[in-house]
């Protein structure tokens, strides 16, 4: 599969069977805490990437085999989705074959354009991310295209609201010392309060991030927040999901597909792919003798990948 990955576990929406639209890196930020790391193609020009006859060509494939249980189909991938100009033809491919929920991640960036609004908005569940309202620190923490505004971002946000009947779960990732001080956050809350999400996702530094001096908060810093925020604001927890005792027998290739992707501690994995620990390790013992995954510690936690 080329396009799609998973499903895996994700924090915020349970076992999600992502679809990769865009290249690699393809974004319109250069977040310094991304967990794919820098950003290679710095755009915000919507282009024809993958299509929804290719994406539609593996997802039918997918639901023709014994697979794992999903809760949604998310958009999303390795950059920015809203840069691929099939974006809308895709989701309505998608919700025409498949009952499952569409969800889009998206840094919300180019809300301020009417089409990908208008594409967003086929989604059941979108979910925009939002840092800060402060123009330095957007600089600094997400490292927007020099065309970009932020106001028309934020103006953007609270017009997606007046037109989407859909779930708005918004997320604000922090980083210490850089967007957690009370000014930040209440300038923030207040803005929220005209965008109207229907959740605030509380999220901090998990994986390894772009940049090495990038900092986590600890859970009592961000109970802080969440306090500050108010009722709509969730801290992101470790996800919990049991574990889905299938056999496939293209574990390989699923494997591969995630980590080419994004970084997994081997719990990830196991909840990712479904099968026995034991089988995970066997695979990965054998891969990273035969090099073809690398490994490393973050925060005490032992991350595979493929570089
Ligand atoms: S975190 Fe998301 S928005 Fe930021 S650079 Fe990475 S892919 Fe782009």
């Amino acid at each position: 599969m080329k396009y799609i990955f998973g499903p895996v576990p994700s924090r915020r929406l349970g076992f999600s069977l992502g679809l990769d639209l865009v290249p690699f890196k393809t974004c319109s930020y250069d977040c310094i805490y991304c967990e794919l790391g820098r950003t290679t193609h710095l755009s915000i020009e919507p282009a024809y990437y993958v299509t929804a006859k290719e994406i539609l060509k593996e997802l039918e494939d997918f639901f023709a085999e014994n697979h794992p249980h999903i809760d949604f189909i998310t958009i999303g991938g390795s950059g920015e989705p809203t840069l691929n100009k099939h974006l809308e033809e895709i989701i309505l491919s998608v919700k025409a074959l498949s009952k499952v929920p569409v969800a889009v991640l998206t840094n919300g960036s180019l809300f301020w354009q009417k089409d990908i609004i208008k594409a967003v908005s086929l989604a059941d569940v979108v979910l925009p991310s939002l840092d800060t309202v402060s123009y330095d620190t957007w600089k600094r923490l997400n490292r927007p295209h020099p065309m970009l505004k932020l106001d028309k971002i934020i103006e953007g946000l609270k017009d997606f609201r007046q037109q989407y009947d859909g779930k708005i779960w918004l997320e604000i990732l922090f980083v210490k010392g850089i967007n957690d001080n009370e000014s930040e956050i209440f300038a923030l809350k207040s803005i929220l309060n005209e965008i109207l999400p229907d959740k605030i996702h509380l999220n901090t530094v998990v994986r390894p991030p772009a940049e090495a001096n990038v900092l986590a908060l600890n859970f009592e810093e961000m109970k802080r927040i969440k306090e500050m925020i108010g009722e709509k604001a969730e801290i992101i927890v470790d996800f919990k999901g049991e574990i889905i005792d299938i056999e496939t027998k293209d574990i390989e290739e699923r494997l591969i597909a995630i980590l080419k992707r994004r970084p997994c501690t081997l719990n990830d994995i196991i909840y990712a792919l479904g099968v026995r620990k034991t089988t995970v390790i066997k695979l990965l013992e054998l891969y990273e003798r035969k090099k073809r995954i690398d490994s490393y510690l973050y925060q005490g936690q032992k991350y595979y990948l493929i570089r």
